[in-house]
């Protein structure tokens, strides 16, 4: 018998979690691109680490305690700070976006809780993992932090053919649902999910979201209808799906047709 995958924080993130557990992320990813999805499982490819990625940890890690934060920033300092030692204008936007949460006592309420607690479960027949920015038991809530550009910014969705707020056009909704569900197998209870956001402007706006219940179904849905196309891909069992437009299908891309100059515009 296989045993079980042991999570912890520092594994969470490895190509052998990732390989035993789906997540929303590689569900997300796997949504734009199975190639590449399944190029990084195998180790074949490593998404490049953007800016956006670390700065997004920094403000996490400034929610989950002053000693993770000052460990963060001590492991980070050359990303962080300049030669000049002050910091770089997407850190000092970021400590701007972490003052205007923690100077909120609603927002700060809302992410009380147990930090960046992993569970597993299983959905749709294959096993998830996730992590929740902030859990409380007492008042079975979950909340999550995010950044966004503007809280009213309109994306065009394919998903839901109609413009959308940057929390459906994220796939937040998604997360919530799935979290949501994981969580239910794991306490016997659902909770219901908040997001605080944050945005990027100068001072930053904030919010404090919460989701009509019926947003759910659509989403397991969703979920339950593209799942096994990728763990078939995930499994070896099926060619995973190139997008031809990210970095690892645009750097392994072959061409052998041409195509009338209509199809250029998406
Ligand atoms: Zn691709």
């Amino acid at each position: 018998m296989k045993t079980p995958f042991q999570l912890n924080k520092d594994n969470y993130h490895s190509s052998e979690a990732n390989n035993y557990y789906m997540s929303v992320s590689q569900f997300k990813s796997a949504i734009e691109c199975e190639a590449s999805v399944i190029a990084e499982l195998e180790g074949n490819y490593e998404r490049s680490s953007s800016l956006a990625l670390t700065v997004g940890s920094y403000t996490h890690s400034a929610f989950e305690s002053d000693q993770v934060f000052d460990e963060f920033v001590e492991a980070n300092r050359g990303i962080i700070f300049n030669t000049r030692g002050g910091k770089y204008a997407d850190f000092k936007q970021a400590d701007s976006m972490i003052k205007a949460i923690k100077n909120d006592r609603f927002a700060m309420f809302a992410l009380e809780g147990d930090k960046e607690v992993i569970f597993t479960g299983e959905l749709f027949g294959v096993l998830w993992k996730i992590k929740v920015d902030a859990i409380n038991h007492g008042r079975k809530t979950f909340t999550d932090l995010k950044t966004t550009q503007s809280l009213s910014k309109r994306y065009w969705s394919d998903k839901y053919s109609k413009y959308v707020s940057f929390v459906e056009a994220f796939d937040y909704v998604l997360q919530m649902a799935i979290y949501r569900e994981i969580i239910y197998q794991n306490t016997g209870a659902y909770y219901a999910p908040y997001i605080v956001a944050v945005t990027k402007e100068t001072p930053p706006n904030k919010a404090i979201l919460h989701f009509d219940q019926s947003r759910f179904e659509f989403e397991l849905e969703y979920v339950k209808e593209y799942l096994p196309g990728i763990i078939a891909a995930k499994l070896g069992k099926q060619e995973p799906k190139r997008c031809e437009v990210c970095e690892y299908c645009r750097a392994t891309k072959q061409l052998n047709n041409t195509f009338e100059i209509e199809f250029l515009l998406k």
